[in-house]
């Protein structure tokens, strides 16, 4: 048995997602004609109350459109230092959009209205404007951290107020929302632009809706042909999309349940230092200073339990739909006999 918690995005397609895809109602999406990807759409858009949506390949791409529709360089993006969009997206922010960032330093990845109103630039010819603010939720590098619903309206408030676009990087944002006190339509609300991505936890094997106003829609296709994300009979993978958003959002309290287990495991072993609390499907540890941090994902390998490094102390193990009880049991019984 192998057990790859490397990431949620290591899932694979189970038979009824399978069939769903071989069903797909296709045609050339480029001219708008596959059925499949036009339910989608329409599906994701309604079930955060939001005007539109569009299908991307990626996440990144769904992260990089919505920066592009609505900035206007030369200005800013804020956004927490350990955002995707500016840690992993390849420098995408000024590639794509030549916007500068402003980099704030959150509470393991969550930003307060009150720190995004001071790092908001005043009207002055030296400074960029400030236009667009990207929160994530769940955080990936804050280990799974959720927002409070209040902090966001907060937010939302504030971009009103200043003129500025409001992104939700929700990659995993069912994850917060299966987790927290408030739905997809609460967050809807608040938002111009919401990414979800349907292959981490939900797990589609390829794809990411973006959400927003039809206007914003519109604008998005064009820059999604640009970037090279015009996909032809897409349905295929659209269904499988469509069957994750219809079947495998509330069984992520399950991931979360089993992370939460990893999680306890841990704290109790010698080689770990700390634990991050563990809020939804990721597991953040720690290990001792004085212990090489490849050693001990080897010894994990070597006993078939795959997970990446995360930090250079620190190691991450994330738990999803293919990640059974069963399998819980084997990698608390690995963990717990690893010595070093
Ligand atoms: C995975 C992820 C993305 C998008 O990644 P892709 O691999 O491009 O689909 C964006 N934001 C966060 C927080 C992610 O974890």
């Amino acid at each position: 048995m192998i057990i790859d918690l490397r990431s949620d995005t290591v899932t694979v397609p189970c038979a009824n997602m399978k069939e769903a895809m071989f069903n797909a109602k296709i045609g050339d999406d480029v001219f708008g004609d596959d059925q499949s990807v036009n339910q989608l759409e329409a599906y994701g858009a309604s079930l955060f109350g939001m005007e539109d949506a569009i299908y991307c390949p990626s996440g990144t791409m769904t992260n990089q459109i919505a920066i592009k529709i609505n900035s206007n360089a030369p200005g800013e993006l804020i956004c927490d230092e350990l955002s995707h969009v500016y840690k992993y997206e390849g420098g995408g922010i000024g590639f794509n959009s030549g916007l500068a960032t402003k980099l704030l330093q959150g509470n393991c990845g969550r930003l307060t209205a009150q720190q995004i109103e001071k790092a908001i630039n005043p009207d002055d010819i030296h400074f960029p404007e400030s236009q667009f603010v990207s929160l994530e939720n769940t955080c990936n590098k804050g280990g799974g951290t959720i927002y409070e619903l209040e902090e966001i309206k907060k937010i939302r408030q504030l971009c009103t107020n200043k003129n500025l676009t409001f992104h939700l990087d929700g990659a995993r944002v069912f994850n917060a929302i299966v987790a927290a006190n408030y739905s997809a339509h609460d967050l809807g609300q608040q938002f111009d632009t919401i990414s979800v991505c349907l292959s981490k936890g939900l797990g589609a094997p390829v794809g990411s809706l973006l959400l927003g106003t039809k206007q914003d829609i519109k604008k998005a296709r064009r820059i999604r042909k640009l970037f090279g994300g015009g996909m032809r009979q897409a349905g295929f993978i659209a269904e499988a999309g469509m069957y994750a958003l219809k079947n495998n959002i509330n069984r992520l309290s399950e991931d979360h349940a089993r992370a939460k287990e990893l999680g306890k495991t841990l704290e109790g072993l010698s080689y770990v230092k700390a634990v991050l609390p563990v809020y939804t499907n990721i597991v953040v540890f720690e290990v001792e200073d004085h212990i090489d941090l490849n050693e001990i994902l080897n010894l994990m390998a070597a006993k078939n339990l795959k997970a990446v490094a995360f930090g250079p102390q620190q190691i991450r193990l994330v738990t999803h739909l293919n990640f059974t009880d069963e399998m819980l049991t084997e990698s608390i019984k690995i963990l717990t006999s690893i010595s070093i």
